[in-house]
């Protein structure tokens, strides 16, 4: 194969792109190589592109990627529902890659936690095959990585986000152990906090109460799955607890969910709870930032 591809490469925080040409190689065995149909600008992209998270410079960021197999190795027969791969399929792909036991994955079902995962977007981009990241004509899939067929009832633009921000959500109702009926809250509207609106309301929560500052994201939460949201700019901390509190007879919510990254709406989501209640975090931010 003598193909070249083109990828945006990102050779440090705050600077502009710079489109580079690489070769493009034969697929191993167990890679997959597929055409970049569509990525998504993650948060946590911008948040690398700020220099507020470190990631490995020279790179392409992106890994919220969708794309269409365009070589496939021998030993890649089928995705991970067991359907038939070929070349030309429209897939998606996990963020993460693993090869080997972990712990994490086979215990306690949290591969993405796996010691030694790494991460499309998150490679340097000048080693071998030099595709690693969304913002990039191609990208290679590794030995550890799921792969799923796309049905064509799912848009590309539906389908991109799909293992990072729609996978961060799934990982976190889980955890809230919705049930029927039960009163949820969601704290902070942005994306995973539109998908919690909608993933709730799916799992079969009764009430579903959105909280934001910002009007747009308000006016589209009903849009997810929201039967209420209060717009908490103008009121006080305690106002918003009482508004909640009413709306979830007889003693506060079941399950209150933080998407919003701001560590002090934590207490204030504690007492919108009833007793027994569950309280999630869910913003990366917040689970990593005091970790060693
Ligand atoms: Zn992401």
């Amino acid at each position: 194969m003598k193909r070249k591809g083109l990828a945006a490469v990102y050779d440090k925080p705050n600077t502009p792109f710079r489109i580079r040409e690489y070769p493009l190689r034969d697929v191993k065995d167990d890679e997959v190589l597929v055409r970049v149909t569509m990525s998504t600008i993650c948060r946590s992209d911008i948040h690398s592109y700020q220099g507020h998270r470190p990631n490995p410079c020279p790179g392409i960021l992106g890994h919220e990627i969708i794309g269409i197999v365009d070589q496939l190795g021998n030993e890649i027969k089928t995705d991970l529902r067991g359907d038939k791969l070929s070349v030309g399929d429209r897939i998606t792909w996990t963020e993460y890659f693993h090869h080997g036991y972990s712990y994490y994955r086979e215990i306690k079902d949290m591969p993405q936690k796996s010691k030694g995962v790494r991460k499309y977007g998150h490679d340097l981009v000048e080693e071998d095959p030099h595709f690693n990241g969304g913002f990039a004509e191609y990208c290679y899939i590794y030995p550890g990585t799921g792969i799923l067929k796309l049905p064509d009832s799912i848009s590309d633009e539906e389908a991109t986000p799909l293992n990072c921000g729609v996978a961060t959500m799934i990982a976190v109702t889980e955890a809230a152990e919705i049930k029927m009926g039960y009163s949820v809250v969601i704290q902070g509207l942005g994306l995973l906090g539109l998908y919690g609106c909608a993933i709730a309301k799916a799992n079969g929560a009764g009430m579903v109460i959105g909280l934001d500052s910002v009007d747009d994201r308000i006016s589209i939460s009903k849009k997810f799955g929201a039967v209420e949201n209060i717009n908490v700019s103008n009121l006080s901390e305690q106002e918003v607890i009482q508004r909640v509190r009413k709306l979830c007879p007889p003693d506060g919510a079941d399950i209150v969910i933080e998407v919003c990254g701001q560590p002090s709406v934590i207490p204030s989501g504690i007492e919108m709870l009833r007793i027994g209640g569950i309280y999630v975090i869910g913003s990366e931010k917040l689970l990593t930032q005091n970790l060693p």
